[in-house]
């Protein structure tokens, strides 16, 4: 029997803690969240309705902020830099990947780090290189959190990240191998040029996969017995309603059923729980820039 690791306990859990933090602060605004993409075409529009619900269960002012149609990448880092100056906008989201001629690592440099929630600057990830993280991108933060909710093993034993991208694989194998994080796993990281993902996989207690391919992870290349916490997040036809998209992630449930320890089912695992994460990380922002001087 593979146990399904449901992802709302944990975000609910967040979201209390984050609710808990706005009450202790008395007399001021709420913290302010933006999020900001290029408008009617981008698929980023359909994560923004989800980013507004979260905001509004745990008490996050939110609004999204579309481009003008036709601006160029020197229109977006103007606008950045307007909300980095902005004492009422405490953290700001960017639209990512983005598009040539946009600059993603660009246009995030405006901003300060305490502004940037989801720790996707360069200045964020460096930090956390370094043991002095101040925002840690959401997912990888939520990936870790549901391991911990369910304590999968991780301190002192061998787990895979599967994914090496900057703002999810490779952020999420740092808070894995950290020694501040608490976390102490003995992380081996896989990619498209890994040779062998089952021989890279043996021995794996815990395996984060992140890569965005349907079916990738059966139970010929997952150890049995391990535990699966699945990040990838793809669309694909339901196959019992034609010409309808659902949600996949990297794992072939049917072969895993009965064969891995646990799985986080997709959709309802690591999702909602990174959408929470952000939410906890803006109200971080609201107390770092409410503290004024102070060093984070
Ligand atoms: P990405 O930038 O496309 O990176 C994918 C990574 O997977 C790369 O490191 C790539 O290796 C690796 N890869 C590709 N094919 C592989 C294979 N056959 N075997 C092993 N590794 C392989 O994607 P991303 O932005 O990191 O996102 C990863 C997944 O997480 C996506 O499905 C995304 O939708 C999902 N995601 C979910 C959430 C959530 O809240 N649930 C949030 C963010 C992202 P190379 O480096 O060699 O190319």
């Amino acid at each position: 029997m593979t146990d399904r690791l449901e992802g709302k306990p944990v975000a609910e859990e967040i979201n209390a803690a984050s609710r808990g933090a706005i009450r202790e602060v008395s007399g001021r605004p709420p913290p302010s969240l933006v999020s900001v993409h290029r408008g009617v075409d981008s698929p980023f529009r359909f994560y923004l309705r989800r980013q507004g619900k979260a905001a509004e269960a745990v008490g996050v002012t939110f609004r999204d902020e579309a481009l003008a149609p036709g601006a160029g990448p020197q229109d977006l880092e103007a606008r950045m830099r307007t909300l980095d100056r902005d004492p009422s906008v405490h953290a700001v989201l960017l639209e990512h990947p983005l598009p040539a001629p946009f600059d993603f690592y660009r246009a995030i440099a405006t901003l300060r780090p305490e502004k940037d929630v989801d720790g996707v600057g360069a200045q964020n990830l460096g930090r956390l290189v370094a043991q002095r993280p101040v925002h840690v991108p959401a997912v990888a933060l939520a990936a870790v959190a549901i391991a911990r909710h369910y304590r999968l093993p991780l301190s002192g034993e061998r787990v895979a990240v599967v994914g090496r991208s900057e703002t999810v694989g490779l952020p999420l194998a740092l808070l894995l191998a950290g020694k501040s994080t608490g976390v102490n796993a003995t992380v081996t990281l896989l990619h498209s040029q890994t040779r062998d993902l089952a021989a890279s996989l043996a021995g794996a207690r815990t395996i984060f996969s992140c890569v965005g391919r349907p079916g990738l992870l059966t139970r010929s290349v997952v150890p049995k017995d391990a535990h699966v916490v699945d990040v990838g997040l793809s669309s694909v036809p339901d196959p019992s309603r034609p010409g309808v998209q659902v949600a996949a992630g990297d794992a072939d449930s049917a072969s895993l059923d009965g064969w891995a320890a646990s799985l986080t089912p997709v959709p309802g695992g690591v999702g909602p729980v990174t959408v929470a994460q952000l939410m906890a990380s803006a109200v971080a922002a609201w107390k770092w820039i409410g503290r004024a001087g102070s060093e984070t």
